[in-house]
This record gives C-alpha cells, sequence and structure tokens, in this order.
C-alpha cells in the first residue's frame, strides 16, 4: 500500500461542517477504502456505516468505476458544457430517464446536491414564467428539511443553525412543519401510523397566499440529515394529490433517498408518487466524482421548448454540468448497481436490517430506534443541559473502536453501502451496543 503521510500543519483547510479547533487537536484521517471499509492513518480497519456521506452505494474503491475514471480522463477529459456535447453525458441522462419513475424524461447536471435543489428551484420558477403565470413565485420547504447550502436551498431548508447567520434568505418561502413526532411514533418500523394529516398544512398556507402564487413544494421524502424522519403512511401522497389540485410543481430532494437507499431506485417508486422535479446527487456516481442530475418532467420541460428557437431556453448551467468524466463515473456506477441487483438490496435485507436496528431498543440512553430500506437512526436522550454531546461521543467511540457513524443532534443515523451483509449488519449494531453502554 502506498505510505500516507498526515502533514503536521492541518490549519490551513478550513473543514466543512466540522468543530475545526477540536478535530485539529486529535483528528481523524482516512488515507484509503476498500469495500465496506475504510483504512484509518494509523493502519486500523473502519466499518463504513453511512457509505461516507450516503453516498457510496457501491462500496468503496470498485475497479469498475475506477477504471471508467481512469480511461475518461486519459481519452477526454473535459469538454466545453455550453453549446457543445460529448457523447457520455447523453448516454447518462438517457440511463437516468429509463431508470426514473415514468414521467420524469428530461435531466439538468450539476456538480453536488445543493446545485441541484437551486437548479431545481430555479427550474420551477422559470417554469411558471415561461407558462406566462410568473405570478407563482413562493416556494415552500418543511421545517428540518435539510436542501444544501446554497441560498436557495437554506431558504426552503428548515434547519436553524444552517440559516440564522445568513441575512435575509430568499423572500416568499413557507415551511411546512416537520413530522418527527416521538410521542406517537417512538419504535416505529418503517413508515409511521401517526401524522398524515400535518400534509394538510400546505392547504393552510396555500389559501392563506392563494394557489396563483406558488410555484413548488420542495421534500425530502425521508428527511435525512435532520435524523431520518421516515414520513407518515400517506402523507406524501396527500402533498401529491394537493399540490396537483392547485397547480403547484412538488420537487423531491432524494439527495439520499435515490441510487436505492429504501430498497427501489427512487423514493418515489417506493412511495408510489411521482413529482414533477426529482433532485439527485451523491449515489449517482458512488460518491466519487462530484457530480448532480435534476430530472423534470416532460411537462416542464417543453414548455422551455416553444420560444424561437434561436433562443437559449434556461438561463442556467455548470462549467463542469455533465462533465466528461463523471458522466463516464456515473454510467459506471449505474452499471455496477444493475449488475449487482443493489437497488434493490434494501428490500432484500430490510427486515434483517430492521431487526439489527430495533435490537437496540432498551439499550441505555435510546429513546427511538426507526428504519425503512437501508437507512435508519437511533435517537438519544440528550445530556440536560448538553444537546448534541451524548451522541457525538458515541460517534468518537465508534470510530476508536472500528464503526463509521454519524451523528446529527442526538440522533445516531446510519446508512451502510448497499452492498452490506449479514455479518456486517450484526458487527455495527454490536458495535454500537457496546458504544451506547460505554456512553455516559
Ligand atoms: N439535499 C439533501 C437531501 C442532502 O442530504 C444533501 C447532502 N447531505 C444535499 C441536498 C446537499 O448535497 P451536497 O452536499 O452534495 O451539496
Amino acid at each position: 500500500m502506498v505510505a500516507h503521510v498526515v502533514p503536521n500543519d492541518l490549519s490551513a483547510f478550513w473543514m466543512p461542517f466540522t468543530a475545526n479547533r477540536q478535530f485539529k487537536k486529535s483528528p481523524r484521517m482516512f488515507v484509503a477504502a476498500r469495500d465496506m471499509h475504510y483504512t484509518t492513518a494509523d493502519g486500523r480497519q473502519v466499518l463504513d456505516g453511512t457509505a461516507g456521506l450516503w453516498c457510496v452505494n457501491a462500496g468503496h474503491c470498485r475497479p469498475k468505476i475506477t477504471e471508467a475514471i481512469q480511461r475518461q480522463a486519459a481519452e477526454l477529459d473535459y469538454a466545453p458544457a455550453f453549446q457543445m456535447g460529448h457523447p457520455k453525458a447523453f448516454e447518462l441522462a438517457n440511463r437516468l430517464v429509463d431508470l426514473a419513475p415514468d414521467g420524469l424524461d428530461h435531466v439538468l447536471f450539476t456538480n453536488s446536491g445543493s446545485e441541484s435543489v437551486e437548479t431545481a428551484l430555479k427550474v420551477a420558477l422559470a417554469y411558471h414564467r415561461v407558462k406566462g403565470e410568473g405570478s407563482r413565485f413562493r416556494l415552500i420547504g418543511r421545517e428540518r428539511g435539510y436542501h444544501g447550502v446554497n441560498f436557495g436551498g437554506i431558504s426552503v431548508g428548515g434547519i436553524v443553525s444552517n440559516r440564522k447567520m445568513f441575512g435575509t434568505l430568499l423572500t416568499g418561502v413557507d415551511h411546512l412543519p416537520h413530522t418527527h413526532n416521538l410521542a406517537t411514533n417512538a419504535f416505529s418500523k418503517g413508515e409511521p401510523e401517526h401524522g398524515a394529516e400535518l400534509a394538510d398544512e400546505l392547504e393552510r398556507i396555500v389559501t392563506l397566499h392563494d394557489p396563483s402564487t406558488i410555484a413548488a413544494v420542495i421534500v425530502e421524502p425521508v428527511a435525512g440529515s435532520t435524523g431520518v424522519l421516515i414520513p407518515p403512511k400517506g402523507y406524501l401522497q396527500k402533498l401529491r394529490d394537493i399540490t396537483k389540485k392547485h397547480g403547484i410543481l412538488l420537487i423531491f430532494d432524494e439527495v439520499i433517498t435515490g441510487y436505492g437507499r429504501l430498497g427501489t431506485p427512487f423514493a418515489a417508486d417506493y412511495f408510489g408518487i411521482v413529482p414533477d422535479i426529482m433532485v439527485t446527487a451523491k449515489g449517482l456516481t458512488n460518491g466519487v466524482i462530484p457530480m448532480g442530475a435534476v430530472l423534470v418532467s416532460a411537462q416542464i420541460h417543453d414548455a422551455f421548448m416553444t420560444g424561437p428557437d434561436h433562443l437559449i431556453e434556461f438561463f442556467h448551467g455548470y462549467t463542469y454540468s455533465g462533465n466528461p468524466i463523471a458522466s463516464a463515473a456515473g454510467i459506471a456506477t449505474l452499471e455496477t448497481y444493475k449488475e449487482e441487483g443493489l437497488l434493490t438490496r434494501g428490500a432484500e435485507l430490510g427486515l434483517y436490517w430492521q431487526d439489527a436496528l430495533h435490537s437496540l431498543k432498551g439499550e441505555p440512553h435510546v429513546i427511538d430506534v426507526r428504519n425503512i430500506g437501508l437507512v435508519g437512526a437511533i435517537e438519544l436522550e440528550p445530556i440536560a443541559g448538553a444537546p448534541t454531546k451524548r451522541a457525538f461521543s458515541a460517534f468518537v467511540k465508534a470510530y476508536e473502536s472500528g464503526y463509521l457513524i454519524r451523528t446529527t443532534g442526538d440522533i445516531i443515523a446510519l446508512s451502510p453501502p448497499l452492498i452490506v451483509e449479514k455479518h456486517h449488519i450484526d458487527e455495527l449494531v454490536d458495535g454500537i451496543r457496546k458504544v451506547l453502554r460505554e456512553v455516559e
């Protein structure tokens, strides 16, 4: 293996979403990865319980993906993204449309989940404009929603700490209530029974402003970053019915739920609901190369295609939209998912995963366990006066004992690569059990 030298001075890199001062006193470093495991700088193996940041769905350093990237880099490294094409971007778009639910027929490429969100919101606003309904400018998000870190995303997002430092944000944004309710739904398996009526709040907001002012509603089908909040039975269908009734676009942010996380290609398939716009990233390239994709309905796309044909139809795009190397990585990733049946693995292993996670009920501090597909969460009782502390110390202990978990507030979130085997699940859950028994 290649020798890795960790620099003595870690000060220059201002790390994202990280307590930098704390981290740099006792850094945690990965230097290699393969399949289900990372290797740390001190040579330990760490079982990946989170697929990196919910993205390495096919596991790490898969040769087919690596080779596709190497080949593409040697053959056509970059091509201008505007007014020029290259075959791989078109091929990947075709494959995505084949994979996506019927009705989502066109693809815009981006470089991240955040950019996919901005792209989706802009498509939605512009769509109403080109249809002559420019009065529809309002956007509706949800409390505890995470839609990346750019201005549109934090405006429709519902995480206070991500919003409060950054001024006025977008105007004309309302938020639905979140659906997390431990009083009625603790220890639910799959979709919770109670709370579908929370979607009726949309009707109230729409009535308040008048439907003719509302452009789109954006939600994560399962909210990931704020702790795996699974929608109550019937909730998403209600959102679909209400949006349809009022001519409002429904955007699903599937950055986490896309590419097999729930045991179906997309959450839209799991819930049997087709949104008008679907936002994806992460698993699209197995997290290996930054790339996102926004899928839109033919109705939306075609509305832009009716103007004079010398005009650019949509004034938006990135230098790296459909980048050749990212496209090659995307194609190889989708092929890997297909060849190995990974997009349905969450359906096959879902019950095993569920039983394993729910075996943590009754362990110290555990106030909820929830799961769907191959994602789940364990919610801990916060230490009085020190929220997040207990879960964070569980995260550090888990890392030191060889498990990568993710924590948000006092919630442990788990989303292993979809190549996970039963013995990995046992190992991960037993590792967490030990940690829970040790943390204060
Ligand atoms: N939307 C959702 C639902 C996400 O989970 C994330 C990332 N965790 C994003 C958007 C933003 O993606 P990125 O970090 O690639 O910008």
